[in-house]
């Protein structure tokens, strides 16, 4: 769009890739978010600073916070957002649910009225019929969410959701929703202007989910029909109408799974008033960018497009790569990405990713890598680009999610559209297997990786005590083999090596192996090229 770009960073970014990609860029506070990206007076400082026309939030931090959208107007620039009444209305789930009953919006039957005591609560509770489901008001991120089975269970679990909801929003409201059985999470992108246009741009089906935390989006809805799509997509604008929405928006529905293809199955869960983090396969399924729109219509301009303009073509599927350990309950990983390679950008392949080789994943900020989108036709051919994508994505230094992520794009169930939230729980022990020990080939691989790279004159000039390095005519096939220590897991692999002309061979428990090959460089990235017993 022609526009100068200016990022703001902490501490820990002053090398990010954000940063080195900016214009300009300015130093907005120490690391922990709460005193530089949660700071509203270093922000609006940085505006200044800068003399920045427009403020873009992204979708963390700030970017739901109507005190921040009304400082950067004082500040003198234009919020890409919505109005900060609009944030307001919608930034409490309790409100927005009274709202959107007055504007017809179809609800999860449930309470969400101001009596907070245990009696009303208990009482609403019973009425709805359990399951139910307990929510901060205030919540997000799947927070402050309880869900109670049985009336004997609702007074701890009420506890819990306060207790949780006035740690993590300061704020112990909560509803009580009925908690909807075999429950898919879909969702419809809006889009307002300030002229009294109002589109959708369609769904995305984000049910599979850990934690009531989105791992998988894609859109369109597998198996909603296209009279409940306009239904749920009339809904949505609706909802974006009643609060005098502005620029991008979403919201959020829970769906009766059974009844997907059925209008009349959907119920308003929340809106969420910035743009969202799976945003890539609305793009990629109408060819329209979401962000480009937010700045057209942030400076005044008409909707770029009408409803009868809109189109879906094909279908999209978004993955999430974190550095998390899938092995170890999905414990936060942090670490140094000694190695990092994606599949290259493509009309079917998209990587979204703020980090590159070499940088860190901090313990400041969300463990999230990159964000990986395929696209084609249909949804079978999407999913196998995802494969062969995930397949293509290397990450060595931190343990990632990416053989969780592949081995969902590879499930039955999931390529059957078996969707629901509770799909990762359900297959869990399929979608991480016991990584097992290293096959011989694999072992082979790693055992060639070492040798060649302590042979290599270049790769390993460093390192005085390498027998490669000295210049004493020492040779390996001169001194018979030498004994190569591998860890695998927790076992420990121990084997020699024999030189044999310019071959290698392993001696493995499992029987001899004959190596040979080349390390590349390819550009700082890394690969090996293998003979292994002949393949
Ligand atoms: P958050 O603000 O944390 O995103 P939401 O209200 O959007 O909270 O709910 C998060 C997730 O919790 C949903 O995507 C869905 O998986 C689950 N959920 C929410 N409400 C219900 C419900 N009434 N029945 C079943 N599952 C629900
Ligand atoms: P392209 O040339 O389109 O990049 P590839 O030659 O890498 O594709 O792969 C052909 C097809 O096979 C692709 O559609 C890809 O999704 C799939 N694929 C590639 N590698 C793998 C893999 N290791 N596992 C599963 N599927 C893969
Ligand atoms: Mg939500």
């Amino acid at each position: 769009m022609g526009i100068r770009t200016i990022a703001v960073y902490s501490d820990a970014d002053a090398g990010a890739m954000h940063v080195a990609m900016a214009d300009e860029a300015h130093h907005i506070g120490p690391s922990p978010a709460r005193s530089s990206y949660l700071s509203i007076e270093n922000l609006t400082d940085a505006i200044a600073k800068s003399g920045a026309a427009a403020v873009h939030p992204g979708y963390g931090f700030l970017s739901e916070n109507a005190e921040f959208a009304e400082a950067c107007a004082a500040a003198g620039a234009v919020f890409v957002g919505p109005p900060p009444d609009a944030i307001r209305a919608m930034g409490s789930k309790s409100n927005a649910k009274t709202l959107m009953e007055s504007a017809s919006v179809p609800l999860v039957p449930g309470y969400h009225g101001a009596s907070q005591d245990l009696e009303t609560l208990a009482g609403a509770a019973a009425d709805i019929g359990y399951p139910v489901l307990i929510k901060a008001s205030a919540g997000g991120g799947g927070r402050g969410m309880r869900r109670v089975d049985a009336a004997e269970e609702f007074e701890k679990a009420l506890e819990g959701a306060k207790r949780e909801s006035a740690s993590a929003f300061g704020d112990d409201t909560v509803l009580v929703e009925k908690f909807v059985t075999h429950p898919r999470h879909i969702e419809m992108q809006v889009f307002a202007d300030s002229h009294g246009g109002a589109v959708h741009l369609f769904e995305r089906d984000c049910s599979l989910q850990r934690r009531h935390q989105k791992v998988v989006e894609e859109a369109p809805a597998p198996g909603l029909s296209d009279a409940a799509r306009v239904e749920m997509g009339n809904a949505a604008v609706a909802a974006a109408r009643a609060v005098g929405y502005v620029g991008a928006g979403t919201v959020e529905f829970i769906v009766e799974g059974l009844h997907v293809s059925e209008p009349g199955h959907f119920f308003f869960m929340e809106m969420n008033t910035r743009l969202q983090v799976e945003h890539p396969v609305t793009e990629m399924i109408t060819g329209v960018d979401l962000v480009e729109w937010q700045i057209r219509i942030a400076a005044g301009e008409p909707l770029p497009m009408r409803q009868d303009e809109l189109t879906v073509d094909g279908h999209a599927v978004e993955v999430r790569l974190y550095a998390e350990n899938p092995a170890r309950n999905f414990l936060p990983q942090t670490g140094r990405l000694d190695h990092l390679v994606f599949p290259p950008d493509s009309a079917n392949v998209r990587v979204d990713t703020g980090v590159r080789g070499g940088d860190d994943v901090s313990m400041y900020y969300d463990p999230m890598i990159a964000k990986i989108i395929t696209w084609d036709q249909d949804r079978n051919t999407a999913l196998r680009r995802m494969r062969g994508a995930l397949a293509k994505t290397e990450v060595v230094g931190v343990v990632t999610n990416r053989a969780f992520l592949a081995a969902v794009a590879a499930h039955p169930a999931f390529l059957a559209a078996e969707l629901e939230t509770g799909f990762i729980e359900t297959h869990l022990a399929d979608l991480t297997p016991d990584a097992g020990v290293a096959s011989p080939m694999m072992l082979a691989l790693a055992a060639l990786g070492e040798v060649l790279d302590t042979q290599s004159p270049t790769l390993n000039q460093g390192d005085p005590a390498s027998p490669w390095n000295a210049r004493d005519g020492w040779r390996l096939n001169g001194r018979g083999e030498s004994i190569l220590r591998f860890r695998d897991g927790d076992a420990v692999v121990e084997f020699a090596v024999r030189y044999d002309g310019s071959d290698f061979l392993f001696d493995f428990a499992s029987g001899p192996v004959r190596a040979a090959g080349s390390l590349n460089d390819d550009g700082g990235a890394g690969s090996i090229f293998a003979v292994i017993d002949g393949a």
